[in-house]
């Protein structure tokens, strides 16, 4: 065995990135993980086919195997499908009373959310709250969401008998008005099934009120029958996110991933239990753990890879003790200054450096001039950024004209680099580097 897997890190360390056949080997092992996460067929496919692409080539971290690197891949692009743009959990209810429609099928959850979502704005965002059941085919269904009002302490709309769903929600949306409140949920009816009748009746109360949010509401535990319903109240309906219930199962929640490829639409919320208060924001990273199920895989690699961030870290520390702080260190640095919040930022992090801080900031040191620098950096040869020192006037000329700058502007960075490169040294020998480092990392 120990031949065969030195045999594999032989391969590995020649290779450094992986190979197709890598990717192949440990896609089929994830598509299977998909579909037993109720991920639907084809969203499953597509996925798999989009990260083989992406990840074939890319470099593999010491100490791990390629298909614990392509796990680990998968697991990102995963969590990246999941985000979607926008703040999970948040809600269009500005220009009350903002009504929201709830729609999905009979038993996924609508009306139970209903009274989550309204517990919740009432309670951690200080909405008055009005609740309507446009349930007309059960009058049971009304008196649920009453109840549920009652419990939570948030209004219903009193039920009037013979009213359509229509009319019900006009009405709401006319109450809401006059009664001063923020927001109005509207609990439609579901089928079992999706049926046309339902459709329309959906239909004709979304012109009727012109929602600010149409929230589908999915059972977690379905796979392809979630898709079904995603496609179908997306393309009449129109919906605006989805929240996702039943999460506090035993269920991977592969609709999560299905609703996203099909819809596109975020998912705001996931309800985790029967109780009011069982209603969470929607967490990416969590879910795409859940669905893949490899999570000591994708903890494996994190640590590998910080592990290997902290070897170079290491390195670097102990080149810059002994004076060899190149441009291109002082690249690297300007960098990570560009990712940090600019100069200020940086410098205020690192010990002893307050006041040095302030005077960047009267030489008027910003996002701007970091790029102009990092750009100057970049007009010089490998031999330069090595040793700027051996830079003679014509050359320094060409820089500065290269990177559309003035040579008193490559003079003032090569002085900076110096004295960073000075000051790096002190640091080193009086042993507060490390601290520095740990700051800028
Ligand atoms: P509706 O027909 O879409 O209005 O569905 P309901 O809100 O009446 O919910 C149907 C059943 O699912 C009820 O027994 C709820 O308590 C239950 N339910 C709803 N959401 C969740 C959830 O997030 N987790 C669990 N375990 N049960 C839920
Ligand atoms: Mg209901």
């Amino acid at each position: 065995l120990s031949d065969r897997l030195s045999g594999v890190f032989d391969r590995l360390t020649k290779q450094g990135a992986l190979s197709e056949d890598d990717v192949k080997t440990a896609l089929r092992e994830v598509r299977v993980a998909l579909l037993e996460a109720d991920v639907s067929l084809p969203v499953a496919r597509d996925f798999v086919k989009a990260v083989q692409e992406k990840a074939t080539g890319q470099a593999v971290t010491k100490s791990v195997t390629p298909g614990q690197q392509v796990v680990k891949i998968v697991h990102d692009e995963l969590k990246h499908v999941l985000e979607g743009d926008g703040e999970p959990g948040a809600l269009k209810i500005d220009n009350p009373p903002a009504p929201i429609l709830m729609v999905g099928l009979q038993g996924s959850g609508k009306t139970t959310t209903t009274g989550k979502l309204a517990k919740r704005l009432t309670e951690k965002e200080g909405k008055r709250v009005l609740m309507a059941s446009l349930d007309i085919y059960r009058p049971a269904a009304m008196d649920q969401l009453a109840v549920l009002g009652m419990q939570i302490g948030v209004d219903t709309l009193p039920i009037v008998k013979g009213e359509s769903a229509v009319q019900i929600a006009k009405r709401a949306k006319t109450q809401a008005s006059l009664g001063g409140y923020d927001v109005v949920l509207l609990d439609t009816a579901g089928r079992l099934q999706i049926d046309q009748t339902l459709m329309q009746e959906v239909e004709d109360v979304r012109d009727a009120v012109q929602p600010r949010e149409t929230l589908l509401v999915v059972d977690g535990l379905t796979g392809q029958v979630a898709v079904e319903v995603a496609e179908e109240f997306d393309g009449k309906i129109g919906i605006s996110g989805v929240v996702l219930t039943r999460m506090d199962g035993d269920g991977r929640g592969g609709a999560a991933l299905s609703m996203r490829a099909v819809t596109g639409k975020p998912i705001k919320f996931v309800g985790a239990g029967e109780k009011m208060d069982a209603l969470e924001t929607f967490e990416p990273d969590r879910i795409a753990g859940r669905i893949l199920g490899m999570g000591d895989i994708v903890a494996l690699v994190e640590k590998a890879q910080d592990t290997i961030e902290a070897e170079q870290a290491e390195k670097m520390m102990r080149r810059f003790q002994k004076g060899q702080f190149n441009m291109n260190d002082l690249k690297g640095q300007l960098e990570q200054m560009l990712k940090m919040g600019g100069m200020e930022g940086m410098m205020s992090m690192m010990p002893g450096m307050g006041k040095m801080a302030k005077e960047v900031e009267k030489a008027g040191f910003d996002d701007r001039v970091l790029k102009q620098q990092i750009a100057m950096i970049q007009s010089m040869t490998k031999k330069e950024r090595a040793a700027p020192q051996i830079l003679q006037a014509s050359r320094k000329k060409r820089i500065a004209a290269g990177s559309g700058m003035e040579v008193s502007d490559l003079n003032k960075l090569l002085k900076m680099h110096r004295q960073m490169a000075d000051m790096m040294k002190k640091m080193g020998k009086g042993g507060m580097m490390k601290k520095a480092m740990a700051a800028m990392m």
